[in-house]
């Protein structure tokens, strides 16, 4: 079986709606085909302030949703970034054949060291994308998905990798760019020509898993749509109903085109209500399955340490060669 490796930041107490249509929905899908690495990056995390109590509940509540919405530990191993310690190990070594100026080029650092303010901005930020290098690099895989906004630091990974490859002895796969395109992107409900994001201003165009589905109902019915009649997908000129359109579709596994026909002569009011009803009943169980994951720690516990020690399985020989090819001792 091919390889699959992806992460999910565990910065938010629910994953929103674009979480998972976008990403999540695929991971379940892909563990079926390929041996997948699914872990959560709390690592990463940290490159921006983290309050350690939220931290670490997000991070359990991160992975009891992994597990509701369908990722298998018999099937894929899943695991928490820094119950790995090879990722961090190998992001020194990393980091000591990264250019300063070639890391300064990341666009990522600039945009979210603005948002800080240069002066808090930490050097783990900046060397975020190495870290990420190092997870991708420690693992092998095939295929990496990963959105337009990581095709330059999976550019990086790839230099890291064949640098490496040349300045010692082949120990790297140069790993793919594989940008997933075609994927459902989802909108704020309230700006509509903006993804919907954890990290949004105001949290009424979001929709969060977790929350109480009358709420999710609610900012659905009150959803921006436009001055028309019509129910058509046109994201140009009708972003917020094609916003609609688009997670109807995906949350009911229907065609837009048969929803624009069904829709025909029918009102915005019809289209929001299905939309809340499918929306309901997508994440009622969830939330109860979630609880139920949350509600037994030790087993929680049990399967990321399992996860961990799967991971480690791969990476530690990974590592051990390139521990090796620097010329460090043996442990
Ligand atoms: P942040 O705003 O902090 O960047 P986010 O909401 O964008 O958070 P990420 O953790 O960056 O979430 O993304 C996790 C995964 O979800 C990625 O694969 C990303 O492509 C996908 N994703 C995030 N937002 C959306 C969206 N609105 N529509 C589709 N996919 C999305
Ligand atoms: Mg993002």
């Amino acid at each position: 079986k091919q390889r699959v490796l992806s992460g999910i930041q565990p910065t938010s107490d629910s994953f929103h709606l674009g979480n998972y249509l976008g990403a999540l929905q695929y991971w379940v899908r892909l563990q079926d085909d390929f041996d997948a690495f699914y872990f959560i990056p709390d690592l990463h995390a940290i490159t921006v302030p983290q309050d350690p109590k939220e931290l670490r509940k997000r991070t359990k509540v991160s992975a009891a949703q992994l597990l509701a919405l369908g990722v298998d530990p018999k099937k894929s191993t899943l695991f928490v970034q820094s119950q790995v310690p090879e990722h961090a190990e190998l992001t020194w070594v990393l980091n000591c054949i990264t250019g300063f100026g070639e890391a300064s080029r990341m666009t990522q650092f600039k945009d979210k060291s603005v948002k800080q303010g240069a002066d808090n901005a930490t050097v783990g930020l900046f060397t975020y994308p190495v870290l990420m290098a190092a997870d991708i690099l420690l693992y092998r895989p095939q295929l990496v998905p990963v959105g337009e906004d990581q095709r330059q630091h999976l550019e990086l990974t790839r230099n890291l990798a064949q640098r490496f490859n040349t300045r010692y002895k082949k120990t790297f796969v140069v790993p793919e760019a594989h940008i997933v395109t075609g994927t459902a992107k989802i909108y704020d409900l309230q700006d509509p020509t903006s993804k919907m994001s954890k990290s949004a201003a105001s949290d009424s165009g979001l929709l969060s898993l977790l929350d109480d589905p009358k709420v999710s109902a609610k900012k659905i019915r009150s959803a921006v749509t436009d001055t028309e009649r019509e129910i058509r997908y046109d994201p140009e000129t009708k972003a917020g109903v094609s916003n609609l359109l688009v997670i109807l579709s995906s949350l009911t596994d229907t065609p837009i085109v048969t929803l624009e026909q069904d829709y025909a002569g029918k009102g915005y009011g019809d289209l929001k209500s299905d939309t809340a009803d499918a929306l309901i009943e997508f994440v009622t169980p969830l939330r109860a399955k979630v609880q139920e994951y949350m509600s037994d720690q030790g087993e929680l516990d049990r399967v990321l340490a399992a996860g961990a020690e799967r991971a480690r399985e791969v990476a530690g020989r990974t590592l051990a060669q390139v521990y090796d090819r620097v010329g460090f001792l043996a442990r």
